[in-house]
């Protein structure tokens, strides 16, 4: 897109009425950009709606109005989440308006570099984790983006000599052009979102868009384990910084010895206490970071997550030997696998923000088996046949509830688990979750796991899988 104050007097639309569209609104009308925003939710949904107009920001809710983008719109800054279909978006691609997300606007305001990291799963953790080793480091930093802070404001808020560690959704990307991160990561690609990026080569592109702008000075961090991130990066430019758990590298972050498998088969009993995450500089100089037993955050997913956070660190300029502390004592991020305590003998687990089955699966295998789970949620059209072997390995017992409850008790049934519960929904998603708490309880002897790990999203019942992880850990308390 073109420099900010090229939009001085000129019509601006900004599509999606949430936090991130109002900052952009903001920004544009402070630049004095003519700015209408527009959002399908009515005004009374849209409380930031009084703020805007207060400002002088035209704001209409309720529907798109006809004319809304017309030849002399000059821009269309669209939400991550709204479909590539509506109308406006339809209408300014046939006109030639430029449309962008507010992550390509960010882009372009921001003073200090950015680290930019995507992937199917690890984004919050890894970035989360990022933000720590670079202050640990003593490097300026602020965290934004996909995990919650416009990226836009952070970007107006930070000074040339920091960092901005933005986490980036495909959703995101997708509405980039020049965005230009100097470091870049990609943590994993799984196959999920299909609902929005209809098909693979469209969400994996997406993905690819962070890379699309790097200059050979800039770094490419990538995941050597994961097919498709070791493909993409072929025809990535900058310095490469791979990382991976299962080679030893010539060059960037791994774990040495290396790991047989990402994942721990499911009779491993691994011993980690010989492992350590080393660093290999392009000139073959080898540094130990870190044993991998005493990093804070559990599972082999989370030193995955951990590596990448290292390489994106070390490429930001920190000194290896600051990092170690930090990674011992970081313990994840609410949600993720986090041990929400022991009752009557059984510990239980919030994992409620792992929304596919690959994010669930990783998180099973963290756990020593002897595992409940209560899993279930949005059906977004899958099967759920690629967990019957964890299923049939790991498992103890399955609650399962949401829209996928009948899905994913099929799945028990061929994995040969004796002990499953459909919860059928009351009318109060609290309750229905509440009773799965219950369920599991009454399945679990001490010395067993319940973990809600729902590998679905939350929509179905619950307003976002913060609530539904919140709700759980309340449940598991009441016992
Ligand atoms: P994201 O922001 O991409 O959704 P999070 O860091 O919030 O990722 O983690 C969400 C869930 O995904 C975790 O609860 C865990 O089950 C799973 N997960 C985290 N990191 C990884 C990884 N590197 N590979 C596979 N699954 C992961």
């Amino acid at each position: 897109m073109k420099e900010l104050t090229s939009y001085r007097g000129r019509e601006v639309v900004v599509l999606g009425l949430a936090r991130s569209g109002v900052a952009a609104a903001k920004l544009f009308h402070r630049i004095g950009a003519i700015v209408t925003v527009n959002d399908m939710k009515t005004h009374e949904q849209c409380p930031e709606a009084d703020e805007l107009t207060a400002l002088g920001i035209a704001v209409v809710c309720g529907g798109h109005p006809e004319g809304l983008v017309t030849e002399q719109t000059a821009l269309l800054v669209k939400n991550p989440g709204i479909p590539y279909t509506a109308e406006p978006i339809v209408v300014a691609q046939q006109l030639g308006v430029e449309v962008v997300s507010e992550v390509e606007v960010a882009g372009q305001l921001s003073p200090a570099p950015i680290v930019g990291i995507t992937g199917s799963n690890g984004k919050t953790t890894t970035t989360t984790l990022t933000g720590v080793l670079l202050e640990a480091a003593g490097l300026k930093s602020i965290v934004a983006g996909n995990i919650g802070r416009p990226l836009c404001e952070a970007a107006e808020e930070i000074a040339a000599d920091g960092w901005l560690v933005a986490e980036l959704s495909s959703f995101q990307l997708k509405g980039t052009v020049d965005f230009r991160p100097r470091i870049a990561c990609l943590l994993n690609v799984a196959e999920t979102h299909l609902d929005y990026h209809v098909t693979m080569d469209d969400y994996v592109g997406s993905k690819a868009k962070l890379f699309a702008n790097l200059h050979e000075t800039d770094v490419a961090v990538y995941n050597e384990d994961d097919a498709l991130c070791r493909e993409l990066s072929q025809a990535m430019n900058g310095r490469h910084m791979p990382f991976s758990l299962t080679r030893r590298l010539t060059q960037g972050v791994s774990v040495e010895p290396p790991y047989a498998d990402i994942r721990p088969s499911a009779d491993e009993v691994d011993s980690d206490a010989e492992r350590w995450i080393v660093y290999r500089t392009d000139a073959g100089v080898e540094q130990r970071i870190i044993r991998v037993e005493e990093v804070g955050i559990p599972g082999r997913h989370n030193t995955a997550n951990a590596l990448a956070a290292v390489a994106i660190a070390l490429a930001a300029g920190a000194e290896p030997e600051r990092l170690a502390d930090p990674l011992r004592d970081f313990r994840g991020v609410e949600h993720r696998l986090e041990y929400v305590g022991k009752f009557q003998g059984v510990k239980y687990y919030n994992d409620s923000k792992a929304t596919n089955p690959m994010a669930s699966t990783m998180s099973i295998l963290s756990l020593p088996a002897r595992i409940i789970l209560i899993a279930g949620g949005l059906d977004r059209g899958s099967d759920y046949m690629e967990l019957v072997p964890i299923f049939r390995d790991r498992l103890k017992g399955l609650v399962a509830i949401g829209q996928t409850r009948d899905k994913l008790g099929k799945v028990a049934e061929i994995a040969r688990l004796s002990l499953v519960k459909i919860v059928e929904p009351e009318e109060d998603a609290e309750r229905t979750l509440h009773r799965a708490v219950m369920e599991a309880a009454a399945m679990a002897k001490p010395g067993d796991i319940v973990l809600l790990s729902p590998a679905c999203a939350s929509w179905d019942m619950f307003t976002s899988y913060e609530v539904r992880g919140r709700i759980f850990k309340h449940s598991a308390h009441t016992l």
